[in-house]
């Protein structure tokens, strides 16, 4: 695998205003480190222990997104440094990452996860508790967050009209919400969609940041 190659490949293919969130799960420090010395500065993990642990031995400058399902009781481990949160489902988890970002004297970006997919299995939000949170009085009092916008997985197949279609359901989620809440969420409008195998159709339906791992780094090996 020639990492810096296959990132320049990438890069080369999509607009330029797509971020590149570079997901380092199972991979090394080394492997995470050619990345970074090819210029990459944005970093994401699905776990917080394996976040820590690399954290440690990498470089100060790399901006880390939690892109995985994240547990309340783990937000606190992150809270002082995590860039952007991108897997948040409920008020509650909400809730206490607001606390959180209190004691550390942070303000948190965070996305709401979106259940888009046709799978039961996959985590997020279905668009009407999406609507209760966002009218909900608490949601207003958290002065910590910074809700930036949406993130949802599509269902895993190769059906790509299936995948077109559950992306852009999540892209027109998000234009609603924009518009009808432009006074409580003036920094919304990110919209974390696409994966190795789908983010060309994430790019067409509106993506703002894909999440990838395996299209720079290779097929995982767990
Ligand atoms: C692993 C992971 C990705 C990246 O997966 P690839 O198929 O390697 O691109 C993206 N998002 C989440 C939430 C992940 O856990």
């Amino acid at each position: 695998m020639n990492i810096p190659k296959n990132l320049q490949k990438l890069k080369e293919s999509i607009p330029e205003d797509v971020k590149i969130v570079l997901v380092t799960k199972t991979r090394t420090t080394g492997e995470i480190m050619e990345a970074y010395n090819a210029g990459h500065r944005l970093f994401g993990e699905n776990k917080v222990q394996e976040l820590l642990q690399k954290k440690d031995h990498l470089p100060e400058d790399i901006e880390w997104h939690m892109v995985g399902h994240l547990q309340s009781n783990k937000v606190k481990y992150i809270a002082p440094f995590i860039g952007f949160i991108h897997g948040v489902d409920s008020l509650k988890l909400l809730k206490v990452i607001n606390k959180e970002a209190v004691k550390n004297s942070r303000v948190i970006d965070c996305l709401l996860q979106i259940h888009i997919a046709r799978e039961e299995t996959k985590f997020g939000m279905s668009q009407e508790e999406v609507f209760q949170m966002l009218d909900s009085p608490q949601t207003a009092d958290l002065q910590n967050i910074r809700l930036r916008g949406l993130m949802g997985m599509a269902t895993f197949t190769d059906k790509s009209q299936q995948i077109r279609e559950e992306f852009e359901q999540l892209a027109d989620l998000s234009s609603r919400i924009r518009q009808g809440y432009m006074t409580l969420l003036p920094h919304f409008g990110e919209l974390s969609m696409g994966m190795s195998s789908d983010y060309d159709i994430a790019i067409e339906k509106g993506s703002t940041m894909i999440r990838v791992g395996s299209v720079v780094f290779g097929e995982r090996t767990y």
